[in-house]
């Protein structure tokens, strides 16, 4: 059962496990939920680096977990390049997106309502749609001010688990598991980000906060486009 392997404090779990333990330990966190949530256990890919090593976990456990991507109609062309390819490898992967009106400079000007309508609102759609138990993704603790305090399985929408099979990663395991298995990435890295978003909400940083380079300039700089934080399942069963 998945709740006989968890912990209250992952940092613990950072700082003690050696990078094998911690991907065998993702590894049996994604076997247990698929145990415990069959088809309904759905990876979300969002094409950085985390999530294509988490898809590539996933499929390790089992070729049968399905995905989704959620985009946006500001993605760079590096990254909608990356989303074809992708789904080309693997056409299990269903894609959403909203193409709602919305004015030009809302990214400026209400960050946090341009990812509600551009992001959370089509992956609401997706775990609806997909029939998303457990939903599992590339969130990492150790990734930035807005990241210290979530957990490995988490049930912030009622009836819809979140699985973080790989939160205790450092920076540096994730590449190590992507070059051991040869995994391809967003080209966008090689020019020297290391968080990927829509375009004009994402810069190059230096330091060592890797989230740093996300809404520059806004009230949101280095936090989130709110599919963490907002509730999910919730308001697509109350439309
Ligand atoms: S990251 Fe920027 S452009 Fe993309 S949805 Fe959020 S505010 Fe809009």
């Amino acid at each position: 059962m998945l709740e006989d392997v968890m912990v209250d404090d992952v940092a613990e779990l950072v700082a003690s496990l050696n990078f094998a333990e911690k991907v065998e330990r993702s590894r049996q966190l994604i076997r247990l939920a698929l145990e415990e949530y069959g088809s309904g256990l759905v990876v979300a890919n969002s094409l950085g680096k985390d999530s294509v090593a988490v898809w590539h976990l996933a499929k390790s456990v089992s070729a049968d977990i399905g995905g989704f991507i959620v985009t946006t109609r500001y993605k760079p062309p590096e990254t909608v390049q990356f989303m074809r390819e992708e789904v080309a490898r693997y056409p299990e992967l269903r894609v959403f997106r909203n193409d709602v009106e919305i004015p030009d400079n809302l990214h400026q000007t209400d960050p946090d309502r341009c990812c509600d309508l551009l992001k959370v609102e089509p992956t609401r759609r997706a775990i609806e749609q997909m029939n998303v138990t457990c939903w599992v993704t590339g969130l990492r603790c150790t990734e930035g001010r807005t990241r210290t305090d979530f957990k490995e399985v988490e049930e912030r929408d009622p009836g819809l688990i979140k699985l973080n099979p790989i939160l205790i990663w450092h920076e540096r395991e994730v590449w190590q598991y992507l070059a051991l298995h040869q995994v391809p990435v967003n080209p966008l890295y090689a020019q020297g980000y290391r968080s990927l978003g829509c375009a004009p909400c994402t810069r190059i940083t230096l330091g060592a906060d890797e989230r740093a380079g996300r809404w520059i300039g806004t009230s949101k700089c280095g936090g989130e486009c709110g599919i963490h934080t907002r509730p999910l399942k919730a308001v697509a069963q109350g439309r």
